[in-house]
């Protein structure tokens, strides 16, 4: 097995044209564990870990230019005001030494089903910057996963960046395992509450081949929200309203039984957090309405 180790992002991408079939490495945290257990043989490793640009990050006007190799822990710490969505999933990934080396851009790259970065990405908004010698394109992310485990990266393309919008509203995110910690996802919900357009965007984790997200929930709430008042009543959601979400959101999903969950279990645990996070984000709403009427 070769190893590169490019000092420099044009090196990086320079390495990648010439030996399309290179993987990537940056945190390692999937890569090893498919490596030692023998479900990959790469002939050509990509090592990213000194291409610097990799791990820094920029905060925009609207969103967060988030390199792609930026570990969840420093997400956690730096970003959790701009991307509250994001950095809750990242506090549920793996444990700290996880955290301190896995990364966004490579859950994108392995583009699990049962990635945690996934329904935050989804829900918030994001594009994934991928960039080849030939040059650089922005890729929606909801457009970018392609199948179970599989994403719209050209051979000879990497992630560079995430860019992914500023939260303008409260976001929420839920998980749930077959344990409390170190624990792969049997389904996931992430929901973001867009006052600014007066709009709500889901991402559904590990219950279709690929994230998802639940369009007609989206579109239900998003209307009930406006006929309802609600964004300037500082009334609650009413619980018909809430249910029916929630059941949308169910039926947006394509789930399977396997080890870790049967179908019927994720579409229940989906109905309940769904509404668990429509509670949970309103109810911040509300308060946030409050305060700046007070202040
Ligand atoms: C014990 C353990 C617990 C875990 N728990 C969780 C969990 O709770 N939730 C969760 O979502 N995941 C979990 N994971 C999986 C893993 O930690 C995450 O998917 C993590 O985000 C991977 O990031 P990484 O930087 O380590 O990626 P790597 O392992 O370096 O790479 C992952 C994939 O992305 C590709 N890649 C990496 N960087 C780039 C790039 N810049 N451009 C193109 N392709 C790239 C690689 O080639 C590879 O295919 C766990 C893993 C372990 C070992």
């Amino acid at each position: 097995m070769d190893f590169l180790r490019p000092a420099t992002w044009e090196e990086a991408l320079a390495a990648k044209a010439e030996h399309p079939t290179a993987v990537p490495i940056a945190g390692g945290t999937d890569v090893m564990v498919e490596i030692n257990f023998d479900h990959r043989r790469p002939d050509v490793l990509l090592d990213l870990n000194r291409v610097g640009d990799l791990y820094e990050w920029e905060v925009g006007q609207e969103t967060v230019r988030l390199g792609a190799a930026v570990p969840y822990t420093r997400v956690i710490e730096a970003l959790g005001r701009e991307l509250p969505g994001l950095a809750l999933a990242a506090r549920t990934v793996g444990s700290p030494q996880i955290r301190n080396r896995g990364s966004v851009g490579g859950n994108l790259g392995a583009a699990s089903p049962a990635g945690d970065s996934h329904p935050p990405l989804l829900a918030a908004g994001a594009e994934v910057e991928a960039v080849s010698a030939r040059g650089t394109r922005l890729i929606p992310v909801e457009e970018f996963y392609t199948g179970v485990k599989r994403n719209a990266l050209a051979p000879d393309e990497l992630i560079r960046a995430v860019h992914i919008a500023k939260a303008d509203g409260p976001q929420q995110f839920s998980k749930v395992g077959t344990r409390n910690a170190m624990v792969i996802a049997v389904c996931a919900f992430g929901l973001a509450l867009h006052p600014a357009t007066r709009t709500v965007r889901t991402g559904i984790g590990s219950a279709a081949p690929t994230p998802v997200r639940a369009g007609t929930a989206e579109e239900f709430l998003t209307a009930a929200l406006e006929e309802e008042g609600l964004w300037d009543s500082g009334r609650t959601v009413p619980p018909s309203v809430a249910r029916q979400f929630a059941e949308l959101v169910a039926a947006c999903a394509s789930p399977i039984d396997d080890v870790r969950g049967s179908a019927a279990y994720r579409r229940h645990a989906l109905r309940v957090m769904a509404r668990r996070t429509l509670g949970w984000t309103w109810d911040e709403y509300l308060g946030n309405e409050r305060s700046a009427r007070c202040a």
